[in-house]
């Protein structure tokens, strides 16, 4: 007890203290995630095919499967300075109200304007295209985490920014759409009629709310189709996670300074990029045979890509103009119910994690919305701060184990990712509180429908 007693509520990283490089995971990977490929020749796509789309230096990390570190530059370690090192947190309050044995920790990314942990690749993802002299970027946002956090990297560099916003989002968190316009991004809901591709979309699915799929299609067009514009995403590609690292090497750090061992680790995954890189050094322990940790990815029930998904090559949007990943997908054509609030929207995951689930380094839960929410509130009357619908999920499958380990007097150590803060899903709590809160699961025949349709590699 009175060892345990030194570990304070919130732990902090001294600035001297800090990761000073990104841990790459696929250097310790015996089996590499699948290349990208060419949607038309099924070749990988090297350097050159990608050119025309990414930057050219996040291409270059995008296709390192063997360099274990990159240096942070030190523009963007500035940056991080301002809102990082981001708390670990001792959720003493919680673990109480559970009255559970176990100990529990959350890595808050909610600690900045963007509200999440996207900020930490948007920032790394603008620098590299300023630093190639282009003119501006060009994204899709879901719930507008992403696209705050671009706005902000792209103010702080000066760097045009437009950003295509899922419609469903755009309509329901209008004041999102009002952070990206005050740090100087164009917002357009997406499907748009201004691309070639957001009018077809509009076309053959009249009144549709949106999808990431869409709006990536969308963003992508308008990046190839105008000088000095690339296209950037804010999750699943093996940039975004090798970035996000700076989660997990953070969190290691944090728990080493006081000899804390977790047994289990904990993220939500849309498309991957939190729990990508929370994971990240302990998943490289694990790799590398040194140590050994239980990894569980938290995902919707109703867009279970991990868990009810095939591991296919997939396009990564519905516009079918991007490269193909490997990757569980529930295809490109998969569109939530517009009843699902709750984030994590996508329908592929990250080729790394998709991998590493493949080969048994992970698990994968999925959990229904309202529970999620339950969770939620649980967390908020007792830790104090209001989660993102995103977080909420690791936090459902925290807590359960939390539960597991009253049930069998286990004292283990949960740390789980605490994405952000749900300032800007109040629409989502409101229906929740107002008892209007539907789960919904889609059946085999609706999986079975958008498999289907996979293109044949
Ligand atoms: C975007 C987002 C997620 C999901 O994205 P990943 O790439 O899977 O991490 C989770 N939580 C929050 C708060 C987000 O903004």
């Amino acid at each position: 007890m009175s060892e345990e007693k030194k570990i304070p509520y919130k732990i902090y990283l001294n600035e001297n203290e800090m990761p000073t490089k990104w841990y790459n995971v696929r250097s310790d990977m015996k089996n590499k995630p699948a290349p990208l490929i060419n949607p038309g020749t099924h070749e990988p796509m090297g350097f050159d095919d990608l050119r025309p789309v990414f930057c050219d230096e996040l291409i270059k990390q995008e296709l390192d499967n063997d360099t274990p570190y990159f240096d942070i530059p030190q523009k963007i370690l500035d940056f991080y300075k301002m809102y990082r090192p981001s708390p670990l947190v001792r959720a003493y309050c919680l673990e109480e109200a559970l009255g559970t044995p176990a100990k529990i920790y959350y890595k808050f990314e909610g600690n900045n304007t963007s509200g999440s942990h996207k900020l930490n690749s948007a920032i790394a993802q603008a620098f590299y295209a300023k630093e190639q002299g282009l003119r501006g970027l060009t994204t899709e946002t879901g719930a507008g985490q992403w696209g705050t956090a671009l706005s902000m990297a792209c103010a702080y560099l000066g760097l045009d920014l437009k950003v295509f916003m899922v419609k469903v989002s755009y309509e329901q968190k209008p004041f999102r759409r009002e952070v990206m316009r005050t740090y100087g991004a164009s917002v357009t809901p997406s499907p748009s009629m201004e691309t070639q591709i957001g009018k077809k979309i509009n076309a053959e699915h009249p009144g549709t709310t949106g999808s990431l799929g869409c709006a990536i299609s969308e963003a992508v067009e308008v990046a190839t189709t105008n000088e000095g514009y690339r296209y950037v995403l804010g999750s699943v590609l093996n940039q975004v996670l090798l970035h996000q690292s700076i989660i997990g090497l953070e969190t290691k750090a944090a728990l080493d300074k006081y000899g804390i061992v977790p047994d289990v680790i904990i993220g939500c995954a849309g498309g991957g990029s939190n729990l990508g890189g929370l994971i990240a050094p302990f998943m490289g322990e694990k790799l590398r045979g040194e140590k050994d940790y239980r990894i569980v990815a938290v995902e919707p029930a109703s867009c279970p890509s991990f868990t009810r998904g095939v591991y296919a090559y997939d396009f990564c949007d519905t516009g079918m103009v991007c490269p193909l990943a490997k990757m569980y997908t529930l295809g490109s054509s998969f569109i939530p119910s517009a009843n699902h609030a709750g984030g994590l929207r996508y329908h592929g995951m990250s080729p790394i994690l998709s991998q590493l689930y493949a080969d048994g380094y992970m698990e994968a839960v999925s959990a229904e919305q309202t529970a999620v929410f339950e969770a939620a509130t649980k967390f908020a009357r007792t830790e104090g701060i209001l989660p993102a619908p995103e977080s909420s999920h690791a936090i459902k499958a925290a807590i359960d184990e939390a539960l597991a380990c009253k049930e069998s007097g286990e004292e283990k150590t949960i740390v789980f990712g605490l994405t952000g803060t749900g300032y800007f899903d109040l629409v989502a709590y409101q229906k929740f509180n107002d008892g209007e809160m539907s789960d919904f699961i889609p059946t085999d025949e609706d999986i079975r429908k958008s498999v289907s349709l996979l293109p044949k590699v």
